[in-house]
């Protein structure tokens, strides 16, 4: 069987097998086929069918996360874990509380992990979770309870050399600090449990900035690689939550004007640059909404209801960092058309498949998600390094082995895209490095 039929076998099994989870089968149809070139030099992955043992998770969890309301009403929640893969360490990756939520979401996001993991270099496998819980609007008690009667059940299924979660969309600080209590309360203090934890609870210094800043660090080597800065280019981003907030405030160090950000209402577009001290007050303080930033800035503009991605003006550089297929075909035109050079992803598939067509066809660049977005979850693996240790690392330390790390996987995702595919073809180049690492031990492991 040639690569290209090997491909198509397998992702015609998947479409089979998983009808209606459009999410995943959207994720497995953009992985399979940048594996080709690779497949068709690594033969041993055909011959051991590791495409069909790869997409299917070793585990996959379902439970009920009952709570009560404020007003003293029951209530019940959906929750997920799925346990993808733990060729390279325990599963890791963040936990999403949001109404969306379903397993659908839960396997994109777990599959796309496992890559996203092998690219930093650290010993971790690949794992998603949630649960369809709306934090928004819930009052602090609530939140607690929920976040309890989730570890209750929880618990159960992870540990710090087993499985170790930390946040997503909808959980922060707050969150980690309510489930890592619980959990505490449970089977005693194991701080390598979870991350992303408090600092005070042992969590890492710049872990909350890790994603944002690690998104601006792969720019910033994509940039030089072509003998450019972010000094003076515009730059819009998309979301108003933790990665957003840290990409802007790394991308104004280093020189760049960010106009924009927003949230599930509307957007903001401020000519002036974003004041990012207002963004951390409305949504890090008040847990407010993004139209609260034209009560101190009443020359920006509101867009409600509307994409940032239907900004007409001009800018350098997109990096989209609110949630999965934010850009479709008709918004990457947009993007195209106002001169966006870059686009670099802070979320998780923010793009559809036909927006990377555009990309590539147009010679954007499409730094992806898996590889531009790993910053996060590779300062959550020096938590696991310092709370194995029992140490804790000053900011500089970790911010600098971040910065190396994204420096790494940049040319990692290029140099492998030479080889596989074309130097600017990220996307095949963050697949295949990610995926030979993983499959590669997996072999060394035998059929497990
Ligand atoms: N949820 C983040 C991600 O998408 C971070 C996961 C982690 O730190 O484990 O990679």
């Amino acid at each position: 069987m040639t690569a290209k039929q090997y491909i198509e076998t397998v992702l015609n099994e998947v479409k089979e097998k998983h009808a209606g989870k459009t999410e995943f089968i959207q994720a497995i149809e953009e992985f399979l086929p940048t594996l080709e070139a690779y497949l068709e030099d690594h033969t041993e992955i055909i011959e051991h069918n590791l495409l069909s043992l790869i997409v299917e998770p070793e585990r996959l969890i379902q439970f009920r996360v009952p709570w009560q309301d404020d007003e003293g009403h029951w209530q019940v929640n959906r929750a997920y874990r799925v346990q993808y893969n733990s060729a390279i360490g325990p599963y890791k990756g963040g936990l999403r509380f949001h109404p969306s939520t379903n397993e659908s979401i839960v396997r994109f996001l777990g599959f796309e992990q496992i890559f996203k993991n092998s690219l930093t270099g650290l010993p971790i496998g690949g794992g998603k979770g949630g649960s369809d819980f709306d934090p928004k609007g819930k009052s602090d008690a609530e939140v607690m309870r929920f976040c309890q009667s989730f570890m209750t059940e929880f618990q159960k299924h992870i540990g710090p050399d087993i499985d170790v979660p930390a946040g997503d969309i909808g959980v922060g600080g707050r969150e980690i600090g309510y489930l890592f209590g619980q959990y505490k309360r449970i089977n005693g203090f194991a701080a390598g449990v979870l991350t992303g934890k408090p600092v005070s609870s042992w969590g890492s210094l710049a872990r909350t900035e890790a994603t944002g800043y690690g998104l601006v660090y792969f720019v910033e080597n994509a940039l030089e690689d072509r003998n450019e800065t972010f000094e003076d280019k515009t730059v819009v981003v998309s979301g108003s939550g933790n990665v957003s907030i840290y990409a802007i405030e790394k991308a104004q160090e280093l020189g760049a004007k960010v106009v924009t950000c927003s949230d599930s209402s509307g957007y903001i577009y401020d000519a002036e640059g974003i004041d990012l001290a207002l963004v951390k007050e409305i949504k890090e303080i008040r847990r407010g909404r993004i139209k609260e930033y034209l009560e101190q800035h009443p020359n920006a503009v509101y867009v409600e209801g509307e994409s940032v991605w239907s900004l007409k003006e001009a800018y350098d550089i997109a990096l989209p960092c609110a949630t999965q297929n934010e850009i479709d075909a008709e918004l990457a035109q947009q993007v195209i058309a106002s001169g966006a050079k870059i686009v670099a992803e802070g979320a998780n598939m923010p793009s559809d498949k036909a927006a990377i067509d555009l990309y590539k066809e147009h010679g954007v660049l499409h730094c992806p998600g898996k590889a531009a977005n790993a910053g996060g979850v590779a300062v959550s693996a020096l938590e696991m390094a310092q709370n194995s240790a029992r140490l804790a690392w000053s900011f500089e330390r970790v911010d600098n082995e971040l910065k190396d790390i994204m420096k790494n996987i940049y040319y990692t995702c290029s140099k492998t895209a030479e080889t596989y595919a074309e130097k600017d073809d990220l996307m095949s180049g963050a697949n295949i490095a990610g995926f030979d690492r993983v499959v590669q031990t997996m072999l060394s492991q035998g059929l497990v």
